[in-house]
């Protein structure tokens, strides 16, 4: 009936890209660098999901050796997973995600990044949960070499 599923993802920030998280495109000094549009909170709740269905991860089905994905928008790929979630018969139970970073200050893009996920995984925003936390410094997320997420997420059978 029910599935869960953990996902973690990392990404290294640079000058000269955008930040997006949860489809926010956030004003920063500095961006996430990767192949896609480096979403990690995006990265994390789909891996979450595909982990849930045992489906392997977003590397498996999205490979960033594929031109196709160059720049990709990860809410497109976020609807991509729920699809294949639905052929497999689950839908999204909840969310519960952690976006990792000691700045900018994420709370005031929480409500919006809640909105895009439900929207496009086609859940209440009640379903979603997403939090922002800093480790006080420590490490490459306080030394604001990166950011990374974490995300957990129960699947329902439909
Ligand atoms: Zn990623």
């Amino acid at each position: 009936m029910f599935r869960i599923g953990h996902g973690y993802d990392v990404h290294k920030l640079v000058e000269g890209r955008r930040l997006i998280l949860g489809g926010v495109d956030i004003p920063h000094t500095v961006g996430l660098l990767g192949h896609s549009d480096a979403d990690v909170l995006v990265h994390a709740i789909m891996d979450s999901m595909l982990g849930a269905l045992a489906l392997g991860d977003i590397g498996k089905h999205f490979p960033d050796t594929d031109e196709k994905y160059k720049g990709a928008d990860s809410m497109k790929l976020l609807e991509r997973v729920t699809e294949i979630c639905m052929e497999n018969g689950y839908v999204i139970g909840n969310i519960d995600a952690t976006v990792i970073a000691q700045a900018p200050k994420l709370v005031p893009h929480i409500e919006s990044m809640r909105k895009n996920i439900a929207d496009v995984c086609g859940c209440d925003v009640s379903q979603v949960s997403i939090k922002a936390t800093t480790e006080e410094k420590l490490g490459f997320t306080g030394e604001k070499l990166g950011i990374s997420a974490h995300s957990v997420c129960i699947m329902k059978k439909i």
